[in-house]
């Protein structure tokens, strides 16, 4: 019988010690409608309510065969806590943004005092207490979350965030600083509620929007600053190729980093960050883990493990559509591996 426990195994792995097998989870979105009309627990509900939240949840773990609880399924939950008006989608597609507080000017911006309390944060705390009692201590729980870059672009539109972030960046760096306070709140009282890491995905560092300048002079300090603070193993997913900012990521402070199949190989990643930090990642969700076939999945699972990946996982969020089977396949093929 192994030593490790789920939890055990991919905190080790997480903090780069000796482990008996690669872990297999998922650090971005899980949600997919196959599990959700299996167990009765759709989004948009799933979104709000904190039993469906948790029952869908658990679901890729006890169904899929994932070795983590990872939930909620958005990046708008803090968002919304800091003022931004939500769509709250549909079955299959993730809520969304479509309003921003302060586009203009940061006037009355803060960190409200009672943020803990507000919008959908109680129901992803409640949900969290409820997967640990039900899984028990020994499953790890990942708790989700939008990093502070992705939520001060929200806070003061995309639009502003790119200008700003040239022509007025005193404000850029008060909205930067704002969203940090706020993240790190959120993110430890997730830790409290029983989250074992917090795993933020910032879409808006991307190299894809922001240049690699301006990651290293004001996204960066934010990052460290949240990791630093939060009282558990944090990972940072980013979007797209990140090779450019891949080993300014590294410098970041967070154990883990989610990267997508576009980076190239597991190897190539491997070797930019060194021993700083661990590589998540990194089948391809739409390309791969969606379409399928098992065999392609089972490939891209295999190339990324012998690549040296820490943790065998889709490179980005799950698409919703992903049929079962094609995460089980994953999780297989890290089986296989070692069989
Ligand atoms: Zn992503």
């Amino acid at each position: 019988m192994s030593e490790f426990t789920l939890k055990t195994r991919l905190l080790a792995a997480l903090e780069g010690k000796p482990v008996d097998k690669v872990p297999v989870c998922a650090v971005t979105q899980t949600g997919i409608v196959e599990l959700m009309d299996k167990v009765g627990a759709a989004w948009p509900e799933a979104q709000t309510n904190p039993e469906l939240m948790a029952k869908l949840a658990i679901a890729n773990y006890e169904l899929s065969g994932l070795e983590a609880v990872r939930l909620p399924y958005c990046l708008t939950v803090l968002g919304e806590a800091m003022g931004c008006e939500i769509n709250m989608g549909t079955k299959n597609r993730q809520p969304s943004v479509i309003a921003s507080p302060f586009p203009k000017n940061l006037d009355g911006a803060a960190v409200p005092a009672d943020l803990l309390q507000r919008n959908r944060i109680p129901a992803v705390l409640e949900a969290i207490k409820i997967v640990r009692e039900k899984v028990g201590p020994d499953v790890p729980i990942i708790g989700g979350m939008e990093g502070p870059v992705t939520l001060a672009s929200d806070l003061i539109s995309v639009k502003s965030f790119m200008k700003w972030s040239i022509k007025k960046t005193d404000l850029f760096e008060q909205a930067l600083d704002i969203s940090t306070e706020a993240a790190i709140a959120y993110a430890n009282a997730m830790v409290e509620a029983g989250a074992d890491i917090i795993a933020i995905a910032d879409p808006v560092a991307s190299p894809d929007l922001m240049s690699p300048d301006t990651f290293r002079q004001f996204l960066q300090s934010r990052l460290q600053k949240f990791s630093a603070s939060v009282n558990s193993v944090t990972v940072l997913h980013i979007c797209g190729k990140v090779n450019a900012i891949l080993s300014d990521m590294a410098d970041c402070g967070f154990e883990g980093l989610s990267v997508e199949e576009k980076i190239g190989s597991a190897k190539e990643g491997k070797e930019v960050i060194g021993d700083r930090a661990r590589l998540v990642g990194n089948i391809s969700s739409p390309f791969t883990l969606l379409p399928g076939p098992i065999d392609k999945i089972k490939a891209e699972a295999k190339t990324a493990l012998e690549g040296g990946v820490d943790v065998l996982a889709p490179g980005c969020g799950i698409a919703p559509m992903t049929p079962l089977e094609n995460i089980k396949a994953m999780v297989a093929a890290r089986d296989e591996y070692y069989a």
